[in-house]
């Protein structure tokens, strides 16, 4: 199947069963920006607490924050997000749409303008080669904090959610002291003015990120990247249920890295849209706590437990996004086959991911002792698994339909022989194998 038709068959289905809907819809959108409907807010809570669960609960060495999403602007003067979060914009000066110039052109994010032109690239709108000079364009959305809208009251909504975690880093080790290496963990909305926001979530203007910002003693960043390197392939395989093949690690090259990393690592995802970044993970150095000692003033210094030693820890950022978890969660789970004649589509979701774990129907809507048995079977489910959904519209064949499109493993029908001998049909989404099992037994 081509690429591109199921990124369309992964819209259209979200949209359909009620996942993800564009933002403002009603109005007729909102470019860069996706709203969540029923089925998409558990699927992404799934997604999040499991994050949460195996990066923060399930270790000794990660404690979690969770900031304002406005910051002081002087957050972003120290981190140089202020003068170079930007990337080079170009117009086409005959039908005036403008693009990301390193998206349409072999040529870096810092290209000038006559990198650009020498490039030769023709608008991939109108077809005709006249550009504009390539400008860079800061991506941060300005805001004004008060009833005044001046100089001294323009705040920025957040870009990422890791400086939330940097300028945190000194209330935590004076509070807290934990042992090094320790990571601080934040879940949460980021913002940025992408030029050109497309492939659905891909690339949104509001999306949600999971960092950890991973504080180590410089001696030990080596090994330290490593295991966290297999912490992501582990999480990304074996919670997300990606399959390994279609996860690649990209080395970036020195030239291409942040000028401070001397390492990172994007681990990227084959989407329908090609092979791109999922997620990343950088060896920041000390360069974040740096900026922050500079422009505060502070000490970030931290003292070794056992030498006494006062140092300032290097960093290693996981950095997860959100939305491109979510499509690369659906593009592995969604599957089309034929049944009968007739195309059927399942998101074979894994269990800890699926927004219901069971359907719940009785087979007969207008026999009340079988609805009566099955509103049993359902509260003793909800009460034991809590995502359950009832079903008992239309028949069996098109709530299973339904059902697969949704990603729910198992429905379970009440029959008359439920209530004979007490057993129920269980009905597996990938196998579409239908067992009797006693109720007890689910
Ligand atoms: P790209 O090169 O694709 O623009 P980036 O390298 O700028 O991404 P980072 O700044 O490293 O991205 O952000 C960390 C993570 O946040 C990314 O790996 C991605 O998962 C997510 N992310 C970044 N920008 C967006 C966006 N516009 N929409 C959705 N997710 C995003």
């Amino acid at each position: 199947m081509c690429g591109m038709s199921r990124l369309e068959d992964i819209v259209s289905l979200c949209k359909r069963r009620g996942f993800i809907f564009p933002g403002s819809d009603i109005y007729g959108g909102m470019s860069g920006t996706w709203d969540y409907g029923p089925l998409g807010v558990m699927l992404k809570k799934k997604i999040m607490d499991q994050w949460w669960r195996y990066w923060v609960e399930d270790r000794d060495d990660m404690y979690g924050v969770d900031a304002a999403v406005i910051m002081n602007p002087r957050t972003w003067v120290a981190s140089g997000h202020a003068a170079t979060f930007s990337d080079p914009l170009v117009e086409c000066k005959e039908c005036h749409q403008r693009f990301r110039a390193d998206k349409i052109a072999d040529v870096s994010e810092n290209v000038s303008p006559d990198e650009f032109r020498a490039a030769h690239v023709k608008c991939p709108n109108c077809g005709k080669e006249n550009w504009d000079d390539v400008k860079q364009f800061n991506m941060m959305f300005v805001t004004h904090v008060g009833s005044v809208s001046d100089d001294s009251s323009v705040a920025y909504l957040r870009p990422e959610t890791a400086q939330g975690i940097f300028t945190n880093y000194k209330n935590v080790v004076d509070t807290i002291y934990p042992d090094l290496p320790f990571g601080l963990a934040q879940q949460g909305k980021a913002f940025r003015n992408e030029i050109s926001p497309r492939d659905f979530v891909f690339r949104s203007r509001e999306f949600e990120q999971m960092e950890i910002e991973y504080f180590v003693n410089p001696a030990e960043w080596e090994k330290n990247f490593e295991s966290l390197l297999r912490d992501c392939h582990d999480f990304l395989e074996n919670k997300m249920g990606l399959s390994a093949e279609m996860i690649h690690d990209l080395e970036v090259a020195p030239e291409d890295r942040a000028h401070y990393s001397k390492r990172t690592v994007d681990i990227e995802f084959d989407y329908p849209i090609g092979r791109e970044e999922l997620m990343g993970l950088a060896y920041r150095t000390d360069f974040d706590l740096m900026n922050i000692a500079r422009e505060s003033g502070k000490s970030m210094e931290y003292r070794d437990k056992m030498t006494n030693e006062a140092f300032v820890p290097h960093v290693i950022e996981p950095s997860f996004g959100v939305e491109r978890l979510i499509m690369a969660v659906l593009v592995s789970a969604y599957s089309e086959d034929e049944v009968n004649g007739e195309k059927r589509i399942a998101l074979k979701l894994p269990e800890n991911l699926a927004p219901y774990r069971f359907c719940v129907s009785p087979l007969l809507k207008n026999k009340p002792e079988l609805v009566a048995k099955a509103r049993e079977v359902y509260d003793m489910l909800r009460d034991k698994y809590g995502n359950v959904t009832w079903d008992d519209s239309g028949n069996i064949g098109k709530r299973y339909r339904k059902q697969d499109e949704i990603g729910t493993p198992k429905c379970v029908v009440i029959d008359f022989d439920s209530l004979e001998n007490g057993t129920v049909t269980v009905r597996d989404r990938d196998t579409m194998a239908q067992v009797r099992v006693k109720i007890e037994d689910l």
